[in-house]
This record gives structure tokens, sequence and C-alpha cells, in this order.
């Protein structure tokens, strides 16, 4: 399979009958972006007020868009309803997103009966090269309800000849495995952390390696440990998804294993800015994401700072797609998940723990100079220890005497913690 998958898509979603040049999806872009100032200022008196020195007149060119004021998520904790640019009445779906564990507000995201539609659409192209007529992808993540991620990918899928069939939030990788295997499927999708788990199970039982044939993962950040793993034990292709609540979930999708994220470029705009300056950075710099949603017309995000840090990969891609790739490598900066305060941070010791051979899961929690690790699966403490001392400043504490290491390994493959949104390190209370 390759990319004309999502090519066609991007046709459709823009409504033409051939793919756009590089150039042509940009100017398309930017009349959307205009239009989404306008459409805001009309509908959310917060917008009114926030952009009351521009109208989308204004912007002759994405650089000129590129210095509108950013919004961050407080925007989406304080009043959420302000940013609201329909009536209640054409909102489908209200999301609210529990902070994973920070202080704070949690935030709502509210979603019309088109958002969801546009999501869905979205996913059924990206899968489709994942999953063929005819076949079956078992969905590791939670929303059997309707407008959960689950319903959606069966609504995607089913567009295509295909079907997803939910098992939940996992809680039990032999039961995840099981279903696997009676609803003979050949694609499955989830967490890095629950689809590690899934392999670890799989290979424990013996299982051969050409029964699943691609896995999606996504959700949450994707440590390179993860991918290798997953695609070394189940002898399958690896494609990985960026996505947010925030933006309407589908963000950007490998066409092909190791390709880079192809982003949702009609739907989800991306700009890369200097974390410090918010200035715009060239393509091939990592900084922070800032967001915007053109078409979305219930809550538009205009220009929102998300906490991920990330960079778009300089070359174009070898399928000969116009829409930019999003490095796979993405990291959270927000809400004190990926730095705990000069110590490590969260990318590194995911990398070195998922790395080590039998690690299926863990968790992490530094209290008082001792770091507690939680490690699933069946990997030595020899090979634990040994890994984290590859981490400069885990060796250099042990040997000042500054950190402990406290690691239990509670062997099998159940989750070291349970939830998705788990943060793998607290800073002790
Ligand atoms: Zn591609």
């Amino acid at each position: 399979m390759n990319s004309s998958n999502l090519d066609r898509w991007l046709a459709g979603r823009m409504g033409r009958d051939t793919v756009p040049s590089r150039r042509e999806l940009r100017d398309w872009q930017l009349r959307r972006l205009r239009e989404m100032v306008d459409h805001a200022k009309l509908g959310s008196p917060f917008y009114a007020r926030h952009l009351a020195d521009f109208c989308g007149a204004d912007l002759d060119t994405l650089e000129a868009f590129s210095r509108l004021p950013e919004i961050g998520p407080e925007q989406l904790r304080s009043d959420p309803d302000a940013l609201l640019s329909v009536s209640r009445d054409d909102i489908e779906r209200v999301v609210t997103l529990s902070s994973s564990g920070t202080t704070g507000e949690p935030k709502r995201i509210f979603h019309t009966a088109d958002d969801l539609e546009a999501t869905t659409d979205f996913f059924g192209w990206g899968m489709s090269n994942m999953v063929g007529p005819g076949e079956t992808a078992l969905v590791l993540l939670p929303g059997a309800r309707p407008g959960g991620v689950g319903r959606l990918l069966d609504e995607a899928l089913s567009r295509h000849g295909s079907r997803a069939v939910s098992h939940g939030e996992m809680s039990d990788a032999d039961a995840a495995v099981d279903q696997c295997l009676a609803e003979k499927a050949v694609c499955v999708v989830g967490s890095p952390a629950h689809v590690n788990l899934f392999a670890h199970a799989w290979t424990a039982r013996g299982l051969p390696r050409d029964v699943i044939r691609s896995v999606l993962l996504c959700w949450d950040v994707i440590p390179d440990a993860v991918c290798s793993n997953v695609a070394e034990r189940l002898g399958c292709g690896v494609f990985r998804h960026w996505g947010m609540i925030e933006t309407g979930l589908g963000g950007a999708v490998e066409c092909a294993p190791g390709s880079g994220m192809h982003l949702r470029e009609t739907d989800v705009f991306v700009e890369i800015v200097d974390p410090e300056t918010g200035r715009l950075l060239p393509d091939g710099e990592f900084g922070d994401m800032v967001v915007s949603t053109p078409l979305k017309k219930g809550m538009p995000l205009i220009r929102y700072r998300t906490g991920d840090v990330g960079r778009i990969l300089p070359r174009d891609c070898d399928c000969g797609s116009p829409l930019r790739r999003l490095d796979p490598l993405v990291r959270r900066r927000r809400g004190g998940v990926a730095s705990v305060s000069g110590v490590f941070s969260l990318w590194e010791l995911n990398e070195v723990m998922y790395g080590v051979p039998g690690v299926a899961d863990f968790a992490a929690r530094l209290n008082n100079g001792t770091l507690h690790l939680v490690v699933c699966g069946d990997a030595s403490f020899q090979a634990v220890s040994d890994a984290l001392g590859t981490l400069p400043a885990v060796a250099g504490g042990l040997a000042a005497g500054t950190l402990r290491v406290d690691i239990e390994n509670k062997h099998g493959v159940a989750p070291a913690v349970s939830g998705l949104d788990k943060r793998r390190i607290e800073i002790g209370s």
C-alpha cells in the first residue's frame, strides 16, 4: 500500500478531483485560515477581543498569520464556552479532558457533527494503508460509546469495507491476545505501552510472527524502542499517529512504516515556533507546536500552543504526497510530564526502559531522592540496572550518593499502572 490513499483523502477534503501541488495546498490553507479568523471573531466573544486588531483580509501570507497572538490550555480550562463560535445547539459532543495528573481545571472541547465526520473520514483513509477490505482491526482504546474513539474507528473502517473490534482500554494483555485470535484481527491499534504489553504477551505464548500485519501506535508519545520491540515480536509494519483531542483527534499518520507522519493539513495547520520568542522556525528544526483548526466551526483553535515539541521533516516523502510530515519523535513538554527538573527527561527514561529486553511496561516515581521503578515482563534486575546506568544523570546521582534506585519486578504482562493517560513519572509530594 502507499500514500495514494492519503492523497485521495486530501483531494476529496479540498473538494478537488486531482491531488494538489504543495503550492496549491498552501494557498488553500491560507484562504481557510482567513475565513476561520473572521468566523471565530463573529461567533466568539473571546476571539472578538483577542483578535480585535486583525481580520482575515489582512492576512495575505502564512507568515502574517503566524504573527497572530497565541492561545494556550489556560483558555480551554478557564472559560472554554467563550471559544464557542456557533450556537450550543450545533454541538454534537463535548469532551472533557482531565489534566493527566497535573493541577488545574479540566479542559472542555466542543465538537460539531461535521467535526466528527471529518475525523471519521481521515481515520478511514489513513487506516486503509494498514487494514484492507474484509479484514479486522483490534482497537485497544477506550471509547465504545457514541462519539468515542472506538466507535469513530469502527465507522471509519466500515466505509472502506473493513471492521474495527473495540477491546476497550487494555488491562489484561492475554485477554486482548485471545480476542485478537478469536476475531482473526490482522491489525492492532493502541497506545505504545499497551501494544508493547500485547506484543510481549503474544511472544510469551509462542504465537507466530505472520498473523498481525500492521500496528498503529497512537494516543501517547511513541518511544523508538517500542516501535522496534513491537515490529520484532509481531513481525509487522508499525505505523505511528499523532493527534490531540483538542484538534479533533486525527492529526498526522504515517503512509508507510518509518515514513514520518503526514499531517492532516486541511484540518490541522501546524506551525513550529521558538519556545521562548514564539518566532516561526524553518522545517527541520525542533520547537513548540502551535496548531490551528481552519475547518472546525464549533470551537476553532487559532494558534493554540499545544505543549508538544516537534519538527517538520525537511524533505519530501518518497510517496510524493504534498502533505508535510511531522517527525514521529514528538515529545510532551507541558504539565511536568516531559521533564523531571535537572534529573532526566521522561523521553530518555522511556527509550532506555523500553529498550531493555523483556520490559513489557514500567511506571516510575521520583520521591525524596529515590527513583522507584515498577517493571513488568521478564527483564532481569541486572539488565534494568545496567540500562539505567547509561543515563548520565542517574549514573552521576548514584555515584554522588544523591540518588537511590528502587526496582520492583512484578513479572507477567499486566500494565504497571492502569490508565492510558497515566504519568509515568511522578515527582514526590
Ligand atoms: Zn508518504
